[in-house]
Formats: structure tokens, sequence, C-alpha cells
């Protein structure tokens, strides 16, 4: 079984942990409502994403 060589001291755990931790979550208006969204996601007030709406299936 692959064990790791040396025990990672809670210092480099940190250092390491702070490279995935500082990606800042970036948010954009949306177009429609003008509300904040993330970015490449729907809209969650209006379900607008680039020129298209998240359609309903009401006929099911
Ligand atoms: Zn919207």
């Amino acid at each position: 079984m692959a064990v790791p060589k040396k025990k990672i001291s809670y210092s480099k755990k940190r250092i390491k942990l702070q490279k995935t931790m500082e990606k800042p979550i970036t948010y954009s208006v949306c177009n429609q409502c003008g509300s904040l969204k993330y970015m490449h996601h729907l809209c969650t007030n209006c379900g607008y994403y680039e020129k298209y709406t998240a359609q309903k299936n009401e006929s099911r």
C-alpha cells in the first residue's frame, strides 16, 4: 500500500491549503434582472444565462 514518507507538518498543510483557499469567489451581475450571480452559472433570481432562460417543463 502506498504510504506518504513523512507526515505533512501543520504549517506545510496550511501553506498548501492557502493556495486553494485564496481563490476569490467571482460574482457577476445578471444582464436581465441586475442581481448578483455566480460566473458561468444560471441566475438564481430569474434563471437567465447568456441569451438563454431556464425553461420550466410544465407539460410533464
Ligand atoms: Zn437574473
